[in-house]
């Protein structure tokens, strides 16, 4: 159990790549907090699942994208667990369209919910993990953020903010060893991706060396690995993977 006496919040963890992650850190012996905005049953069933592993779980209610409710989350885990070792920045949305067409208020919301919520939860953590001298920060950024694409420019904007904001975060915190880092994926298959017309799919897919979309199963198992004593010496990182598709 690699992960035992370990305290994680993941943030977004109802549902997607975020519910893997909860689930496998939880395997690994992590106890986890597990923060939904909207879906509290979905949120309910992670938990439930983690407990039956014999890990410990709570859910937490709170739109990360504000300030004040990032802040509580972070503070009823250490409450909670009496501790807080990692942090997995993972909840994210899209509001896809052209520049031409994008509105003010999503771009916005794209930025607040992806980028500015990062910043919100990592704030709130860091301040524990300099005390306690040991941090692990992973966010979910992708690799729109790193090729761009076209009908995201919000998107790839808050992606590629997320990567500038693990690089100079690093060196801050990397003499109390926290480690930051962040997780790039491909095109996975979540509810994210799964309203995209077939044709859009097929032709994504197309671009993908290995031939298929991820699951996220595999983007947890590389959170998993990150937030291990194995990956005590990676710091400032972008981890992508995506079948091959960005190869930089
Ligand atoms: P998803 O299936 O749509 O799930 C999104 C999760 O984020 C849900 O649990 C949702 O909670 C939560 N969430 C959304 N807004 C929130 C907020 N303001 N506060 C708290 N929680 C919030 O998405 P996904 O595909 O798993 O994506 C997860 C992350 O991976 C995102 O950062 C995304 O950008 C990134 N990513 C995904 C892909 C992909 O192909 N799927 C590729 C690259 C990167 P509720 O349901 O409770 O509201």
């Amino acid at each position: 159990m690699p992960l035992e006496g370990k305290v994680a919040v993941v943030t977004g963890s109802s549902r997607g790549i975020g519910r893997s992650i909860a689930l496998e850190l939880g395997q690994n012996g992590a106890s986890v907090v597990i923060n939904y905005n909207q879906n509290e049953e979905a949120a309910k069933e992670v938990a439930a699942k983690i407990i039956s592993t014999g890990s410990k779980a709570k859910i937490f209610k709170a739109d990360v994208s504000k300030f004040n409710e990032a802040q509580d989350l972070i503070q009823y885990a250490i409450k909670e667990f009496e501790d807080l070792h990692i942090l997995v920045n993972n909840a994210g949305t899209t509001r896809d369209g052209l520049i031409m067409t994008m509105s003010e208020r999503d771009w916005d919301f794209v930025i607040e919910t992806n980028l500015k919520s990062t910043f919100n939860c990592s704030r709130a953590a860091v301040r524990h993990m300099l005390r306690r001298r040991y941090g692990r920060i992973i966010t979910i950024t992708s690799v729109s953020g790193q090729m761009g694409n076209a009908g995201q420019t919000n998107y790839s904007a808050s992606k590629a903010g997320q990567i500038g904001f693990t690089k100079a975060l690093a060196r801050e915190v990397a003499s109390r060893n926290i480690t930051v880092n962040a997780v790039a994926p491909g095109f996975i298959e979540t509810d994210l991706t799964g309203s995209l017309p077939e044709d859009l799919k097929a032709e994504l897919t197309d671009l993908i060396p290995l031939g298929r979309v991820g699951k996220p199963e595999e983007i947890a198992k590389a959170v998993a690995y990150l937030a291990s004593d194995d990956a005590a010496y990676m710091t400032g990182h972008v981890l992508t993977l995506d079948g091959g598709m960005a190869m930089f």
